[in-house]
């Protein structure tokens, strides 16, 4: 007898020796829950541009260079880690897949659009907190810059997906 998808009221058979169906497996892989769905550019943009609005409006206030400085000695870390993985040094395969992504994010978007974006993920979480099934949820930067790239270029009019990712999940795995 084929297992009911343990996903809320999911009728469809689990996917072999699971407990979710397809879609439920994958929505659990990318976003750590079975139920939760990706955060979408039109979602998030207007609380981007509240962001931006703040900034904007308390231009002198430290936490936004804090916030930059912060970013780019992250940057480092990881630029250091995926040269040194790349020199033959031993290295932690999630670790290193974690370093490559910031890596690709800093390299290709500015400091300045991934600070607005991801506090606009973050106001968006904090405001709309029924939409998320776990409060450990935080951007999946795997997913964010395979993405942004793109996003950025058409100023956020791209119906791109963001996901959400429990990380401390997702490395466990
Ligand atoms: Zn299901």
């Amino acid at each position: 007898m084929t297992k009911q998808c343990m996903a809320g009221a999911c009728e469809a058979p689990a996917a072999g020796m699971g407990r979710f169906c397809e879609n439920h497996k994958r929505a659990f892989r990318r976003h750590g829950h079975p139920l939760q769905t990706g955060v979408k550019v039109p979602e998030v943009k207007p609380y981007i541009k509240r962001v931006q609005a703040r900034i904007k409006s308390n231009a002198a206030n430290p936490t936004w260079s804090l916030l930059a400085a912060r970013w780019e000695s992250m940057a480092d870390i990881s630029r250091t880690y995926v040269a040194q993985m790349h020199n033959g040094a031993a290295f932690n395969r999630y670790e290193a897949r974690a370093h490559q992504a910031s890596l690709n994010l800093a390299n290709n978007v500015a400091t300045k659009d991934i600070i607005e974006m991801v506090l606009g993920f973050y106001l968006l979480r904090e405001e709309q907190g029924r939409r998320f099934q776990s409060a450990y949820f935080t951007p999946s930067w795997t997913r964010i810059s395979r993405q942004a790239g793109q996003a950025f270029h058409t100023k956020l009019d791209t119906d791109f997906t963001a996901s959400w990712t429990a990380i401390s999940r997702q490395a466990g795995q």
